[in-house]
């Protein structure tokens, strides 16, 4: 084969050059230079044509063809290989990613830039309910119609996944999760977490049952030891037995908190809010946590905005905010510095607590709102917590729809920050009058 241009001017030359000469011999050779182009126009014609056959038929082979037209013809058949090749490779990809995603027991859906359904996987129809053609390229929210649901995929903010009852089964929990790629396309992944769920359900329910069957024992001992250390009793006995009683307080306060941050776990929302005071909250807090100083005489002190309460659950947040200022005293040395600020601004509202006391090493700071999690077991022991507190305060601002900030450094202080979404703030009553 020519692979060479100069294959197709010589090719030029040939066709033109005969009628030419014919034409020269006949006495015109202008004629026959006409005649010769309109062949060889006539011949690229012929060929563009079957080029355009070939294109549009299934042929693998190119038409026979020489000179340059047979290069161009074995070039795209070469090109055309090549794309099949590819072509092929790509289905088979696909097709292992469609097996793949089929067999995964997790609903995974794919909705483009206009939220409408592109493709979803077998576990989607099971889970969720998508049926195959009827509701491709459907709107999301004409099928997944919940409130909830709708308000988390528009707020655009799926760093927490989000759980809420299957729209086909009551019964079935599923945790959804979204993740943004491309340019405004999302991909929703949907697990059936009601084992998961039952499970926690159960542990919760031990807590809540086992504490509330320990406070009746409780009581008992706490009742005989009281009656008993009002007797004379001998030093060593009266020691002994006043031990057991700072222990069995110790134990009592240490089921309250487990029962109460079993109700704190029972649900992620406030079941009603209602306006709650907080300057008059946290004057409150301010002087039982003087009576807490006692003679280690700490400087208490409060700033609060006196234009804004908060809407949510009076008990759980007193709980959370004593917590916290508690926590202040009882990590702060004698004549430390605590302040307490309820503050407002665009962004909401946030009530922070500031000591100068010993602080805390950053490695244990993501770990602090754990359930006994404590940094220094002895020092904790000594103060007389129960190493629930801050668990306690994550849950009730959860439930607030707030969250903790916790800032420290040892040896120079900590700071613990409740920030508030400005949808949960109501002016007070003496700030609409004013
Ligand atoms: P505890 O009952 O042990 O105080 P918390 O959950 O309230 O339990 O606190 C967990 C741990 O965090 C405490 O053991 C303590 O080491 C640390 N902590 C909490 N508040 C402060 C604070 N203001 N300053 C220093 N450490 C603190």
């Amino acid at each position: 084969m020519q692979k060479s241009p100069r294959a197709g001017v010589s090719g030029l030359f040939a066709v033109i050059a005969l009628p030419a000469f014919i034409g020269l011999l006949l006495g015109s050779l202008s004629w026959g230079l006409v005649a010769g182009l309109s062949l060889w126009a006539y011949l690229q014609l012929r060929q563009t044509r079957r080029l355009q056959k070939w294109l549009l038929s299934t042929d693998l082979l190119p038409p026979e063809s020489h000179g340059q037209w047979g290069d161009i013809f074995d070039d795209l058949a070469r090109l055309q290989k090549r794309h099949r090749n590819k072509s092929k490779d790509l289905r088979s990809v696909i097709s292992r990613f469609q097996q793949s995603s089929s067999a995964l027991p997790d609903a995974v859906v794919i909705v483009d830039k206009q939220n409408n359904l592109e493709w979803w996987n077998r576990a989607a129809e099971r889970l969720i309910g998508l049926k195959s053609s009827a509701d491709r390229g459907k709107p999301l929210m004409n099928l997944l119609r919940d409130p909830r649901f709708i308000r988390y995929y528009r707020k655009g903010q799926y760093e927490e996944p989000l759980q809420l009852p299957s729209p086909l089964h009551n019964d079935t929990v599923l945790q959804y999760q979204i993740t943004e790629f491309g340019v405004g396309d999302r991909l929703i992944v949907a697990r059936d977490i009601t084992r998961l769920i039952r499970l926690e359900q159960t542990r919760q329910d031990f807590v809540a049952n086992a504490s509330h069957e320990l406070r009746t024992p409780l009581t008992v001992i706490r009742g005989y030891l009281e009656t008993f250390l009002d007797q004379p009793l001998p030093k060593p006995m009266e020691r002994a037995l006043t031990q057991m009683q700072n222990q069995a307080i110790r134990m009592e306060s240490l089921v309250s908190d487990l029962l109460l941050l079993s109700r704190l776990e029972a649900s992620q929302h406030i079941p009603d809010e209602n306006p709650v005071n907080i300057q008059g909250m946290l004057r409150s807090i301010q002087a039982d946590a003087i009576a807490l100083s006692g003679d280690k005489e700490h400087r208490i002190e409060l700033d609060a905005n006196p234009n804004y309460d908060l809407l949510g659950q009076s008990q759980e947040l007193q709980n959370a905010f004593s917590n916290l200022v508690f926590n202040a005293v009882r990590y702060t040395p004698a004549q430390g510095h605590i302040k307490v600020t309820w503050e407002v601004d665009t962004e909401g509202g946030h009530l922070c607590v500031t000591d100068d006391g010993i602080g805390i090493d950053s490695i244990h700071l993501e770990r602090l709102t754990e359930r006994f999690y404590r940094v220094d077991e002895g020092r904790s022991s000594a103060t007389g917590g129960t190493g629930l507190g801050l668990a306690i305060v994550k849950h009730a601002l959860q439930r607030h729809g707030a969250r903790l900030e916790i800032e420290s450094q040892p040896g120079v202080g900590s700071s613990f920050c409740c920030h508030f979404s400005r949808d949960m703030l109501t002016k007070t009553p003496q700030s609409l009058v004013s």
